[in-house]
C-alpha cells in the first residue's frame, strides 16, 4: 500500500474545532491531518500584532492546542514568512494538500501567491469561505459595485443564503512535524506584566467563545436595547472571540435563530445588525486592504491634521485629560483590553476633532492595547468617526462628551468605577476647552471643503 499523504490546515484567524470549513476538509479526506499556525511578522502584507492581540493569540493557541490534541491531533507552530513557511512544512511531511479558510485584508495577495505555486507543484489547494456570514464580493449593489452604505449593504447581504455550520470533528489522525514551543515565541508580556486585568476579565478559546455567547443569549440579549449605557452589562464580549475566529458567525446567526425567550428575542434583530456591522467593515477592508493608511475617501488625505501634541496625546493614552468619559474609557482599555461601543466613539472623537489629531494615531494605540483590534473593524470605524470612513458619521457632527455622559452614564456609574478621584483636587482640569477646540475643528474641516 501507498504511504498516505497528510493534507495540511493552515489556521489564521479561526482557531477553533466546530464550523471549520478547511479543517473539517482535512478530515474528510481520510488523511492524516497536519495543523499548523504560522507567526509571521515579517511579511510587509501582514501588520504586526499588538501587545493586547498577542496576549490573547497565545492563550487562544494554548486551548486550541489542548483541543486537538485530545482529539488525536497536535498543533504545529511554525515563525518565519507565510510563504516560506507553508511550502517548507510540504516539503517535510510530503502533504498533498494544504486547506485554508479565507482572509480579506492585504494578506489574501500572500495566499493567492501561495496558490499558484502550491498549485504548480501539484499540490491541492482549497480556501473556505468560514469568518463572515457572506464573501464581500457576493453582497453587491444591482449594478455589480461593492456597497458603501450600511443598510443596503445589510438587507442585501440577509437575502443571500448562508453556508451551512460544519460539525466539529470527533477524531483527528494527528501527523506530526517540527514546531516551536509556544512559551519561546514571547507572546506574553513580562516587563512589566500589565496583563493582570485580561486575565480577571477573558477566557480566550473556542469553549471561553462558546460560554460567552450562551450566557448572553440567556442572561443579556433581553437588556441589549440598554447597549449604549456603559454602566450596564448588556453586549455579547464576543468581539475578541470573533476576532480570533474562536467562534463563527454562522454559529453565532445559528444561535440566534434557536430557542430564545421573549425578551431576547425582541433584541435579535438589533444584536445581529451590529454583527452586520463587522460584516460591512470586512467588505469595505476587501475593496481598500490597507484601510488602517489609507483614507476611504482619498479626499481626507488633504486634512490639516495637527501634529500631534507629546504631552496631550499622553494625556489620552492614560486617562487624564480631564474629561471624564474619555478618561474612564481609556482607563478601562488600558485594565482590561476593551472598551464600551460608545465611549470609544466619544473617545475616538475626542481625539480626532476636539485635539484634531490624525485617525491614525488613535487607531495606533487602539491596535496596540484592543483584545479585539482587527485590520478591518479598527479602521473602520476610526475612518468612521473621522468622517473619512464609509457611511461615516459627517465630521461636523462633534460628540460632547459632557453631554455624552449626561445621557448614557446619568448617575456617573460607568465613569466613577474608572475615574473614582473625580471630584477631588486629584482629577486634573480639561486639557482643552471643548466648545473652542469644536470650532477649531469646525474651520478644519470648511478648509477642507474648500481645499
Ligand atoms: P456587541 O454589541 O455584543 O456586538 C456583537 C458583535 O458585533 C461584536 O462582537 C462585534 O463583532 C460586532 N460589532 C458590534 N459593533 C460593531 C461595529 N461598530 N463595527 C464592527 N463590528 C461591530 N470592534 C472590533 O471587533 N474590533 C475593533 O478593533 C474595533 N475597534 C473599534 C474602534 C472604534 C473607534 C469604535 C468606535 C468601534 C470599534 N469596534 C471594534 C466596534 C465595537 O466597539 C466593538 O465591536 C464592540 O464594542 C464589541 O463589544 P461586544 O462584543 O460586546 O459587542
Amino acid at each position: 500500500m501507498s504511504p498516505r499523504h497528510p493534507a495540511l490546515v493552515w489556521l489564521r484567524d479561526d482557531l477553533r474545532l466546530a464550523d471549520n470549513p478547511a479543517l473539517r476538509a482535512a478530515v474528510d479526506g481520510d488523511r492524516p491531518v497536519v495543523v499548523l499556525y504560522v507567526l509571521d511578522e515579517q511579511s510587509r502584507e501582514i501588520r504586526p500584532l499588538g501587545g493586547a492581540t498577542r496576549w490573547w493569540l497565545h492563550h487562544s493557541l494554548t486551548a486550541l492546542q489542548q483541543r486537538l490534541e485530545e482529539r488525536g491531533g497536535s498543533l504545529v507552530l511554525r515563525r518565519g514568512t507565510a510563504e516560506d513557511v507553508i511550502p517548507a512544512v510540504v516539503a517535510e511531511t510530503h502533504a498533498e494538500a494544504v486547506f485554508w479558510n479565507r482572509r480579506y485584508g492585504a494578506a489574501r495577495e500572500i495566499d493567492a501567491r501561495l496558490k499558484t505555486r502550491l498549485r504548480d507543484d501539484g499540490i491541492e489547494v482549497a480556501s473556505f469561505s468560514a469568518n463572515l456570514l457572506v464573501e464581500p464580493w457576493e453582497v453587491t449593489t444591482g449594478q455589480g459595485e461593492p456597497f458603501k452604505v450600511f443598510t443596503p449593504f445589510w438587507k442585501a447581504a440577509q437575502e443571500r443564503p448562508f453556508r451551512d455550520a460544519v460539525p466539529e470533528p470527533r477524531e483527528i489522525e494527528g501527523h506530526r512535524a517540527d514546531g516551536d514551543r509556544l512559551d519561546d515565541w514571547g507572546l506574553l508580556p513580562t516587563h512589566p506584566n500589565w496583563a493582570g486585568g485580561l486575565r480577571e476579565t477573558w477566557e480566550p478559546g473556542e469553549l471561553g467563545a462558546r460560554h460567552r455567547l450562551e450566557e448572553f443569549v440567556e442572561d443579556r440579549l433581553a437588556d441589549y436595547h440598554r447597549r449604549d449605557e456603559p454602566a450596564v452589562d448588556a453586549t455579547s464580549g464576543l468581539s475578541p472571540h470573533l476576532r480570533f475566529g474562536e467562534i463563527s458567525p454562522i454559529q453565532i446567526w445559528d444561535r440566534l435563530h434557536g430557542p430564545l425567550d421573549g425578551g431576547a428575542l425582541r433584541n435579535r434583530a438589533k444584536f445581529l445588525s451590529e454583527v452586520g456591522w463587522r460584516e460591512f467593515n470586512h467588505s469595505i477592508l476587501f475593496q481598500q486592504p490597507r484601510l488602517h493608511r489609507d483614507s476611504f475617501r482619498p479626499e481626507w488625505d488633504a486634512f490639516p491634521w495637527e501634529k500631534p501634541h507629546a504631552a496631550e496625546l499622553d494625556a489620552w493614552k492614560q486617562g487624564r485629560t480631564g474629561i471624564p468619559l474619555v478618561d474612564a474609557g481609556m482607563r478601562e482599555l488600558w485594565h482590561s483590553g476593551v472598551m464600551h461601543n460608545r465611549v470609544r466613539m466619544v473617545t475616538a472623537s475626542f481625539l480626532v476633532k476636539n485635539l484634531l489629531v490624525d485617525w491614525r494615531v488613535g487607531e495606533a494605540w487602539f491596535w496596540d492595547t484592543l483584545v479585539d483590534a482587527d485590520e478591518a473593524s479598527n479602521p473602520g470605524n476610526w475612518q468612521w468617526v473621522a468622517g473619512s470612513g464609509a457611511d461615516a458619521a459627517p465630521y461636523f457632527r462633534v460628540f460632547n462628551p459632557e453631554l455624552q455622559r449626561e445621557k448614557f452614564d446619568k448617575h456617573d456609574r460607568y465613569v466613577k468605577r474608572w475615574v473614582p478621584e473625580l471630584g477631588t483636587d486629584e482629577y486634573p482640569d480639561p486639557i482643552v476647552d471643548l466648545k473652542q477646540s469644536r470650532q477649531a475643528a469646525l474651520d478644519a474641516y470648511q478648509h477642507l471643503r474648500n481645499s
